[in-house]
């Protein structure tokens, strides 16, 4: 079903956003409208604006970049003080130097103080210039999302080993999709998606998910988690926690580290967020709560000397819930509209063209969206206004 109602941008609605400013937005009943399965509609002026990042900067190999504004900065060149020893309590001893820390062999896997779960990760990371060991033995290192699965780190510039434990692997799990690491000594960038498994009674919904770029070339695309991965077993998938810290391996060699700053992910709709493709249940729920938003804001705009702001308000809020209560008002609001420019002396009834238009318009799709109870009274009566003032004949 379309509905391509012509409006002009005269009825395009003024919304607050969370600043209380006010900002123009799409003008309400114009795309398809809310469904079963999504609780806004098609370009859907009540949606709430996405919230501005400033962008940071790409890093050079002399420099590491500037993160994006809402980003959490894990290591940012100068201490150790947001990490600590992994297995156990105590203070991670890796060397910080020059914008950077380097693993010391011996000294221990360490993790972030702070836990945290989907993300968007970056981490930077070199090795040392000067090549030792070969295969697994090669400059290997490693990060571990939510301490739970291996993201390898690993001199694979020229170094052969299994497909699934080369840089950017999915250890144990799945190769990278290219290697296109430069060499050692340089520094090379991840940039990681993670989403992690979701369960509910104990039935996984979704698996999880890593993407990876690899110095801006894609190397995960979407791979689902088997489970935490690993050393030379078969992983199975199994339920994460609700967060974890992030962990970078002591594997022996002294692989380098910097900028590492994550963005934590919106929910998902299986685990209740609103945006996406959701169950009927939570379509509906939040379908409700838009409504009860709209009509809120409708109380806002009450005015008996100019009644149509409200009533178009309220009209709106029906494409979301058809809410009894809202169907009488809007009824006998709309009657009285009716009555009222029908009262208005002749020379006065043309300055309501647009406005009654407008409200014709709301109703039509307001039917065509099944919003309205069949038969709905104060339809046929705005539609005789309409003929009766020959508005309904192009000019
Ligand atoms: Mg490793």
């Amino acid at each position: 079903m379309k509905f391509n109602l012509a409006l002009t941008a005269a009825c395009t609605v003024l919304l607050f956003n969370q600043t209380g400013l006010a900002a123009v937005s799409a003008p309400p009943f114009y795309g398809d409208p809310p469904d079963e399965h999504h609780p806004w509609g098609v370009h859907d002026g009540n949606r709430p604006q996405p919230k501005v990042v400033t962008p940071g900067t790409f890093s050079s190999e002399a420099q590491p970049g500037k993160p994006p504004s809402d980003a959490v900065v894990l290591f940012n060149g100068t201490d150790l003080s947001n990490w600590r020893l992994d297995k156990k309590e105590g203070p991670a001893k890796w060397l910080v130097r020059d914008g950077v820390m380097q693993v010391v062999p011996k000294a221990g896997t360490i993790r972030t103080r702070e836990e945290f779960a989907d993300c968007q990760l970056h981490i930077e990371w070199a090795e040392p210039k000067d090549i030792q060991g070969s295969s697994q033995g090669r400059g290997n290192s490693g990060l571990f999302l939510m301490g739970m699965c291996e993201i390898q780190v690993l001199d694979s510039y020229n170094n052969v080993t299994y497909a699934d434990g080369h840089a950017a692997a999915l250890y144990g799990v799945n190769p990278p999709i290219a290697n296109a690491l430069r060499p050692p000594g340089e520094f090379q960038v991840y940039d990681i998606v993670f989403r992690r498994p979701v369960y509910k009674q104990g039935q996984v919904v979704d698996p999880g998910y890593v993407t990876v770029f690899v110095n801006g070339v894609l190397a995960q695309d979407h791979t689902p988690l088997e489970g935490t991965g690993g050393h030379k077993k078969r992983s199975k998938p199994v339920p994460f926690p609700e967060k974890g810290p992030l962990v970078l391996q002591d594997h022996g060699n002294p692989v380098r580290f910097r900028n590492i700053w994550y963005r934590p992910l919106p929910l998902r709709a299986s685990e209740g967020g609103t945006d996406g493709c959701l169950t009927a249940e939570a379509t509906m729920a939040k379908r409700k709560q838009i409504a009860a938003n709209i009509r809120q804001d409708a109380d806002r705009l009450t005015d008996p000397a100019n009644p149509a702001p409200q009533l178009l308000r309220l009209l709106e809020s029906l494409a979301y819930d058809r809410d009894e209560a809202t169907v009488e008002k809007v009824t006998r609001m709309t009657s009285a509209y009716v009555q009222g420019v029908k009262q208005l002396p002749a020379d006065q009834v043309g300055a309501k063209k647009d406005e009654v238009k407008q409200v014709k318009s709301a109703l039509d799709y307001l039917e065509k969206a099944k919003a309205l109870p069949p038969g709905f009274g104060p339809q046929a009566e705005i539609e005789s206004l309409v003929k009766a003032q020959h508005w309904d004949k192009k000019s």
